[in-house]
């Protein structure tokens, strides 16, 4: 379905939890976020019934997201589930693969087309100060095993955090020479966080420069160069430097806004229906779900979501004050990031 903006609709980011076994310092508090009973959180069979009235509307790519969706009890049978749905052409997960190197075989095996996993260092001391606790060895171990199971393209997402990792901007980049590996680079948001953000943001565009001027990573003398429509109508812009198998991706959702291009939905753990991720707009569908609601009614609700999808959100300044004003900005792993 067109939004009112002309913009086509296709794809529903869906958050399984809101909890997480680690608690990176830009995502989570240390206490983690307050605990929900299973009756306040979406269903299996109620996640299953939107995706599938969403195909009706021209969803056909899913993603699960959190919190760490493999922490959530049962997560290959709702991807067996959400696999065998008419109309779905693309399941993928993005994870931060603690788990995946045990979990990445049944998830392949229930229809799992490929992963996104996080990762902000390649450093063992600093990655676990990062994500308070984190061990850097597993998440490596995942991404081997998503790799044996051609769990593929696998993109690395990599928040880049000015004086705590934009050290190793070129180590990541140097990665995707000799690997089939993608590396996103991502810019620090300050959902959550907004005072000690500021600091730490580096615009996508000193992320870019610097990366043509290093020296490191077996990047010495190579151009990067732009990859036209790599995933469709996503968020990154994709480069590539000469001769490497992998790509390099930005994400800039602080200084470049990609709303133009924005093809999304996203239904939070809590069954709330949100059409920007920047944005107050958000419905409860869990309310009415559990009062009866017919699919008729259902798909009635989904198609005024997407109507009401707001042109665009504010960039740089603009966004930091909304960020600030807004109690409604909660931390990304309630929000499925
Ligand atoms: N736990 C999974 C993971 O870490 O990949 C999935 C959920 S996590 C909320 C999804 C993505 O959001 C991760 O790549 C994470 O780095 C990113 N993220 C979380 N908080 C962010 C922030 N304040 N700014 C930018 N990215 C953020
Ligand atoms: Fe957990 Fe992902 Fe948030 Fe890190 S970014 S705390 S792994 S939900």
């Amino acid at each position: 379905m067109l939004d009112s903006y002309g913009r086509k609709i296709s794809y529903l980011r869906v958050g399984v939890t809101d909890f997480c076994n680690l608690r990176c310092v830009y995502c989570m508090p240390p206490e983690g976020v307050p605990p929900r009973s299973h009756g306040e959180i979406l269903r299996f069979e109620e996640i299953e019934r939107v995706v599938r009235v969403a195909t009706r509307l021209g969803i056909d790519k899913v993603r699960l997201t959190g919190g760490e969706p493999l922490v959530r009890r049962g997560i290959v049978d709702l991807v067996r589930i959400i696999a065998g749905i008419p109309g779905i052409d693309d399941l993928a997960l993005t994870t931060n693969g603690t788990k995946l190197a045990e979990m990445a075989s049944g998830l392949k095996a229930a229809g799992l087309r490929r992963v996104n996993i996080s990762l902000d260092s390649l450093k063992p001391e600093r990655f676990k100060e990062i994500t308070r606790g984190g061990d850097l060895g597993q998440v490596w171990r995942g991404i081997e095993a998503a790799r044996r199971e051609g769990l593929t393209p696998i993109k690395l997402n990599v928040v880049i955090m000015r004086g705590v990792n934009d050290d190793e901007m070129a180590e990541f980049a140097g990665l995707t020479i000799s690997q089939d590996l993608h590396i996103r680079f991502i810019e620090l948001m300050s959902l959550g966080r907004e005072s000690w953000h500021g600091l730490r943001h580096v615009p996508s565009s000193e992320l870019k420069m610097r990366l043509e001027d290093a020296p490191e990573g077996g990047l010495a003398g190579r151009p990067l160069e732009a990859v036209p429509g790599q995933d469709g109508d996503g968020p990154a812009r994709y480069y590539r430097f000469a001769g490497a198998q992998g790509t390099i991706g930005f994400i800039s959702a602080v200084s470049d806004h990609f709303c133009h291009s924005c093809n999304r939905l996203r239904l939070t753990p809590g069954g709330k229906l949100r059409s920007c991720l920047l944005s107050n707009g958000e419905s409860d569908l869990l309310g009415p779900l559990r009062r009866g609601m017919t699919d008729a009614e259902l798909e009635a609700f989904l198609a005024r979501a997407i109507a009401e999808k707001p042109a665009k959100q504010g960039t740089g300044a603009a966004l930091e004050d909304w960020l600030r004003e807004n109690p409604s900005a909660r931390f990304m792993s309630q929000i499925g990031g």
